[in-house]
């Protein structure tokens, strides 16, 4: 696999090439404040103990508080973490919002782990790393493979071991333990705000084909958002592999049927295909929601959409980017196109620490604006230097990050 942060330094570069931010700038940016590694020893349910390797990456924190996920997952690793903390720095700015880049995970596959085991590991990740977090230094929340449940037993850990009572330390938690409403599907909805906001001056059609890539929160919420607006998604998939109806799905009951069998496969009226399928789709709008490196110089030439909206982090490599652009497909790039996650956590913040509990409406009511004005400026930005919209959204947040520095 490509290294997730060399790709991120390239894309900076890339940047650098274009707009003068002068060399001191650009050399602080491509080095994190911290990056720490933890071990977290958990009892397993068998008796015996298990090490487990953890990190927390504290990229920048220019803006505010170090912001950012925290993803479980079997390949993650310090490079992964890097690179997602980086474009955490650059989407806070995107998003106007007072908090810095951070981002955390643990190598480790949830699926193996009893829930009793998960909660123990998730506190010991705590454990280790509450000294440097804080609602003023550092606010986690959930990534890959992270729930609203685990927020909830890490808020709970920092409360113990700090006794702060605001539970502002964690975003992402479930409803009525301090979270926000909108949450879950916050990071969707927000890249449904920024697709009506752009959808025009990309030259997408009225009522889009749309292939989705990765069922988890983004990805089931977008499908399940995009059909809600009348659009025709035809095609959606997880790890195991994709389904596909030329119709249409009825991703209603497909979130059903995901949720009792475990799987997208056997779905009536759909036609199984693999994940690459999916991805090279024809379409107007593919919509990776999964993970990192999956269009690549490999195959980008097949991709056949007509724009790309990256609800994942990543999942495009600077060499498919140069690609696409040529090709005239574009690309709303992650710290634009998945920006409402994080910014309706730093809303769930801001709730925590006035006590305060907003309405759905209230929240995507603010959302949306903010998004949708980022959004304008980045097409503005990208237009001006004659670029791509990832340069146009790595402009702007450069910009914010240098004026405040
Ligand atoms: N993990 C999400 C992201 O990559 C959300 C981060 C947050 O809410 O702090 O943007």
């Amino acid at each position: 696999m490509q290294n997730p942060f060399q790709n991120a330094m390239s894309q900076l570069d890339k940047v650098a090439n274009i707009k003068n931010f002068g060399e001191e700038f650009i050399a602080r940016l491509r080095h994190p404040d911290r990056d720490i590694r933890i071990s977290i020893p958990v009892k397993m349910d068998n008796g015996q103990l298990k090490i487990f390797e953890g990190y927390r990456v504290e990229y920048n924190n220019v803006l505010g508080p170090y912001k950012g996920g925290i993803r479980y997952h079997q390949d993650t690793e310090i490079n992964e973490v890097k690179a997602l903390a980086f474009w955490m720095a650059l989407k806070c700015a995107v998003a106007g919002i007072p908090m810095g880049g951070g981002k955390g995970g643990i190598t480790v596959n949830p699926r193996e782990l009893s829930k009793g085991e998960l909660e123990r590991l998730s506190r010991g990740w705590i454990q280790k790393l509450s000294d440097i977090l804080g609602p003023m230094k550092d606010v986690p929340a959930p990534d890959v493979n992270t729930t609203p449940e685990i927020m909830d037993w890490m808020a709970d850990e920092f409360e113990k071991i700090t006794g702060d009572k605001t539970r502002a330390v964690i975003t992402g938690k479930p409803l009525g333990k301090g979270g926000s409403e909108g949450r879950g599907t916050a990071t969707a909805q927000g890249g449904f705000f920024v697709f009506e906001s752009l959808k025009k001056d990309i030259n997408l059609p009225e009522k889009c084909k749309v292939a989705v890539q990765g069922f988890g929160n983004a990805g089931s919420y977008a499908a399940l958002i995009w059909k809600k607006a009348g659009h025709n998604v035809v095609t959606v998939s997880d790890s195991k592999g994709g389904i596909y109806n030329p119709d249409g799905l009825d991703i209603e009951k497909l979130m059903e049927y995901k949720k009792t069998t475990g799987s997208l496969s056997g779905f009536p009226e759909s036609k199984e295909i693999t994940n690459e399928e999916v991805l090279q789709t024809e379409c107007d709008l593919l919509i990776p929601a999964a993970f990192e490196n999956q269009i690549t110089a490999e195959n980008a030439d097949k991709i056949k959409a007509k724009a790309i909206l990256e609800l994942a982090n990543g999942p495009i490599t600077p060499e498919a980017d140069e690609i696409l652009f040529k090709k005239g497909v574009s690309v709303i790039p992650d710290i634009l196109a998945n920006s409402g996650g994080v910014t309706v956590s730093y809303f769930e913040w801001d709730q925590n620490l006035k006590n305060e509990h907003w309405s759905e409406k209230e929240v995507f009511d603010k959302l949306q604006p903010i998004l949708d004005d980022s959004a304008k400026k980045i097409l503005v930005k990208s237009k001006e230097s004659n670029t791509d919209l990832r340069r146009g959204a790595f402009i702007l947040a450069l910009e914010r990050i240098q004026e405040k520095m």
